[in-house]
């Protein structure tokens, strides 16, 4: 049974019995897994367990078969990422970006820089004052999709590729993966959002500024609600699965 060490990060965290937890996480060097840990809900446990969500540290885990529980032999943790539970905002923003690498991270694909992005994001959620959260959190979701091969260029048509100017409104189709400019504009392929100019360029802006400057956005509600809508049917889309921490961000 192949025995791996990897850093991870503990997505979700279930009983699965009395004594055991099964825990869905995600190791920098493996890819997103599930796996038994037996007995961390008893005194003496290799985990210090009972196993918490959010958790950051070493493990060493063996996998036996892709279908099959993967086996938690180990875990030391280094972080917990606290600002996260002690905060609204930063609670919402990470709920929301579990639930994204659960919907759209494949098992067992190793993607060192999508764990890197996910624990970057943590921290700064943990961090941020709560009005930030709303930009790291939506930083974080333009960013995971364009690692995730789905990035758009707000910028051009995903149909033709003309530019489109980003002083107006814009047209962004879920169902095509971007904005779209009047001549291609889809029939019958899923509902149109309309953005406004200023989400437009806020989600250009948060899906490549440095984060010390996504720090400073602050969203306001209405480009909050349309960066929302886009992302919730960019994920049914791609999915089929409904976010329902997005409501809260
Ligand atoms: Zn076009």
């Amino acid at each position: 049974m192949p025995v791996h060490k990897s850093t991870v990060l503990l997505l979700r965290c279930r009983d699965w019995s009395e004594t055991s937890q099964v825990v869905e996480l995600l190791a920098r060097e493996v890819g997103r897994l599930r796996c038994l840990a037996k007995g961390s809900k008893r005194g003496q446990n290799p985990f210090s367990g009972p196993l918490d969500r959010w958790t950051l540290g070493e493990a060493v885990f063996s996998i036996s078969s892709p279908n099959r529980l993967a086996t938690l032999m180990e875990l030391y943790e280094t972080g917990r990422f606290d600002g996260l539970r002690r905060k609204l905002p930063a609670f919402y923003g990470a709920s929301l970006a579990t639930e994204l690498v659960m919907a759209l991270v494949p098992d067992l694909d190793p993607q060192p820089p999508v764990f890197d992005l996910v624990v970057r994001t943590f921290e700064l959620l943990a961090e941020a004052e709560a009005e930030a959260s709303r930009a790291v959190t939506f930083a974080f979701t333009w960013r995971l999709l364009a690692l995730l091969g789905y990035g758009t260029d707000i910028g051009r048509c995903v149909q033709c590729d003309r530019p489109l100017d980003n002083h107006k409104p814009l047209q962004y189709s879920a169902g095509l993966g971007g904005p779209v400019c009047p001549q291609c504009r889809p029939e019958g392929k899923g509902k149109i959002h309309r953005l406004t100019a200023k989400t437009a360029q806020a989600m250009a802006f948060l899906a490549g500024a440095d984060w010390s400057e996504v720090r400073r956005v602050r969203l306001s509600q209405r480009t909050a609600r349309e960066m929302r809508d886009v992302l919730v049917a960019t994920v049914a889309e791609l999915a089929g699965k409904e976010l329902s921490a997005a409501r809260y961000v």
